[in-house]
């Protein structure tokens, strides 16, 4: 296990032994954006060479392929995505990379849940359906590598247990935060697993996308809400432009939060590199802008 996947896995799992392969024979592997390709790492470990198309601080709703991701594509020996409808551009990317290799949909068997309307792609916002993600991945791996077996099968059982431990920080840290006070506004309508699964209300002026502005009627709505509901905060977003954020919590005096990580991991260096840590990043500004 590389230093990385030391960091990310929590501290009670002990590294499994792996041999260091060369670099030619690693398998490739492509992944649609930042938070796929961290778990398809943690599962791979030094055996697969994994690379995201879109870049972690990037948007994934609107993201334009170039001719380099469809030669990328190409070249992989297995692909990963969410599905859900997330990444709009994959399917006319893929047919016009020629890929062959075999496509993992992570969110393969999750329970959808609809938002304004749409089906809510955000799915990795929910610790259970992370799970989902793990089995999907760990078998597109065991069956483009079947000599990696053992070690994608251990690999994934401790970073599902890792889950389980991640899930009760989770649990934990919303029981801190006063009832009355889990209603907060974001950006975008991408929070809608999380708070389905750990009860906690995100309002948001733009929908389950980031494609459409929302309108002067929508952006009036949302201040109107926050008035009358006493909405405590409005949070900032790693994948949003933050003025429209800044604006609404001026005109209406809610307070305004950090940044959460919503559709995409941070760049090196940054506070949400692994998707352990984003989740922790997360339930930090949560408890900051609202706990007791
Ligand atoms: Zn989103």
């Amino acid at each position: 296990m590389n230093e990385i996947s030391r960091r990310a896995v929590l501290a009670c799992f002990a590294a499994l032994p792996t041999r260091t392969l060369a670099q030619g024979s690693r398998l490739s592997c492509m992944a649609s954006f930042s938070i796929l390709a961290d778990f398809a790492r943690r599962i791979g470990g030094d055996r697969v060479d994994v690379a995201a198309l879109v870049a972690p601080g990037n948007d994934a709703h609107v993201y334009n392929p170039t001719p380099d991701d469809a030669r990328r594509l190409g070249a992989a020996r297995l692909i990963v995505v969410n599905g859900l409808g997330f990444e709009g551009w994959i399917e006319r990317l893929l047919k016009a990379s020629g890929a062959k290799a075999p496509v993992v949909v992570a969110s393969a068997g999750v329970k959808p849940l609809r938002g304004s309307g749409h089906i809510d792609p955000h799915a990795w916002q929910s610790i259970d359906n992370v799970k989902i993600y793990i089995a999907n991945i760990r078998d597109g791996l065991l069956k483009a590598d079947p000599d990696g077996a053992e070690i994608y099968r251990a690999n994934a059982a401790a970073y599902i247990a890792g889950l389980d431990l991640l899930e009760k920080e989770i649990r934990a840290a919303v029981e801190s935060i006063p009832r009355e006070k889990r209603r907060i506004i974001t950006t975008h309508d991408a929070f809608g697993y999380f708070g389905a699964t750990y009860g906690f209300s995100f309002i948001a002026p733009k929908g389950v996308s980031t494609e459409t502005e929302p309108s002067a009627a929508d952006v009036a709505k949302i201040i109107r809400q926050i008035r009358a509901e006493k909405i405590p905060a409005v949070f900032l977003e790693n994948v949003s432009d933050p003025r429209l954020m800044q604006r609404i919590a001026a005109e209406t005096g809610a307070k305004l939060g950090g940044t959460l990580f919503s559709d995409s991991l941070s760049p090196a260096g940054g506070p949400a590199v692994t998707y352990v840590e984003m989740v922790r990043n997360n339930l930090r500004e949560l408890g900051a802008a609202l706990g007791r």
